[in-house]
């Protein structure tokens, strides 16, 4: 009957529909390489040992209760992320240049920092507020970009012919972006290819974006998770900084805690004075109370006491190796029985991409027969997810992928 609702039904989430059909599969070889979450060997969720040892520390203290957190988070984890993703040592902590607003995860961030462009746009900005996402990038920055009024522009990154990234075309067209666009840049991992730029890449970039004047737009989900080293999967936001360079950086602890749906995470906005940062984090607080109030602090708790005291610093450490260090395993296992069964093509980018992401190069029709006569679950771009494989898999795993290139 007539509604005053003038919808139509909006078309699934490509990621979840292939989830839900993995799900329903009743195949017991069936393996999902889809969804973008740590497995163990055993194909299981994996709580950090860390994370388990602080909820009991946390349950344990009568001081803890269930109040509001302040609107912009709790403040012990929001100075101990900055100082993780920044460095400690960043000039703009000691100077008081960075407001930090604690956010609903990662995707929280890359909003409220989205919103707060849109309603502050860059000061040399010709034109709408641009952002340029690469080509392909995290489908979700498109809708969050759009939904705040942003217009959205592409920038050349994968190369299909070499599997790895395409810096002839991001430079070029960073060279004729209008002048205060925002880049949206990932700090680590890419999000869907698993290719980075190098540090002289990384450089390139840089020299462009502050001759044309554009706006550093960090997302960074995967900090140590990617590499197994904190430091080094933050060098890229640090360079930047250490160019003097305002930016913005969007922080996830879902992957690198094991936190996914906790949604523990963070936006630090690096102005170029302290006056400039005490107003931008008052407006980020005005956004943030009429779309949240105030952020959820279990997560956040546990990241807090995890990163203020030395020891259990470093067992976290430690877990991140475990995690990094079984999906790097995972792309050196592959690789060699992809090279062991003479599978047509060339299979170096499966250990050259870095994270839990590689893009295969599977066309979609392969996806779809790879789905079809193996229950093998991806997305339609050919892209897996290392952490879908494990030691009972990846062999059955490159069977497939070798039947459906031939
Ligand atoms: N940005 C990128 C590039 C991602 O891959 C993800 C997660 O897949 C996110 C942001 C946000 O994740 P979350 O909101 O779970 O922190």
């Amino acid at each position: 009957s007539a509604s005053v609702f003038d919808v139509s039904v909006a078309p699934a989430d490509a990621l979840f529909g292939v989830l839900a059909a993995y799900r329903a599969d009743p195949s017991p070889t069936k393996v999902d390489v889809s969804v973008g979450a740590y497995r163990d060997d055993n194909g299981k969720p994996w709580v950090l040992p860390v994370v388990r040892k602080v909820e009991a520390i946390i349950s344990a203290d009568p001081s803890v209760d269930h109040e509001y957190l302040p609107i912009t988070g709790l403040p012990d984890f929001t100075a101990a992320a900055g100082k993780l993703v920044l460095g400690s040592d960043a000039a703009a902590i000691s100077e008081d240049r960075v407001s930090s607003v604690q956010t609903i995860s990662g995707t929280g961030a890359n909003h409220l920092g989205a919103l707060f462009l849109a309603r502050h746009p860059p000061a040399n900005k010709v034109g709408p507020t641009t952002v340029y996402i690469s080509n392909p990038t995290w489908p979700n920055h498109k809708q969050i970009f759009s939904n705040v009024g942003i217009v959205l522009k592409e920038y050349p990154y994968f190369d299909p012919k070499t599997l790895g990234l395409d810096i002839t075309g991001f430079l070029s067209t960073l060279e004729s972006a209008e002048a205060g666009s925002i880049i949206l840049l990932h700090a680590c991992a890419h999000n869907p290819t698993g290719v980075d730029p190098t540090q002289d890449q990384w450089k390139q970039i840089a020299e462009v974006m502050i001759r044309k004047k554009l706006f550093p737009f960090f997302d960074c989900a995967y900090q140590g998770f990617a590499s197994g080293d904190l430091d080094r999967d933050a060098w890229a936001v640090r360079y930047f900084l250490s160019l003097g360079l305002e930016l913005l950086v969007c922080q996830s602890f879902a992957k690198n805690f094991g936190l996914y749906g906790e949604r523990a995470g963070a936006l630090h906005v690096v102005s170029s004075s302290k006056e400039t940062s005490v107003a931008v984090k008052s407006q980020l607080a005005v956004l943030q109370r009429s779309e949240i109030s105030n952020p959820p602090a279990y997560g956040a708790r546990i990241v807090a006491r995890v990163l203020n005291d030395p020891a259990l610093f470093k067992e976290w450490t430690e877990d991140l190796k475990t995690m990094a260090g079984r999906i790097q395993v995972m792309r050196k296992v592959l690789y060699d029985k992809l090279i062991e069964l003479k599978t047509p093509g060339s299979w170096n980018h499966i250990i050259d991409q870095i994270g839990m992401f590689s893009f295969t190069g599977l066309t979609p029709a392969q996806v779809a027969k790879i789905t079809k006569d193996f229950h093998v679950y991806l997305t339609a771009n050919g892209r897996i997810s290392m952490a879908g494989l494990n030691s009972k898999n990846v062999e059955y795993f490159a069977k497939a992928v070798d039947s459906v290139v031939r």
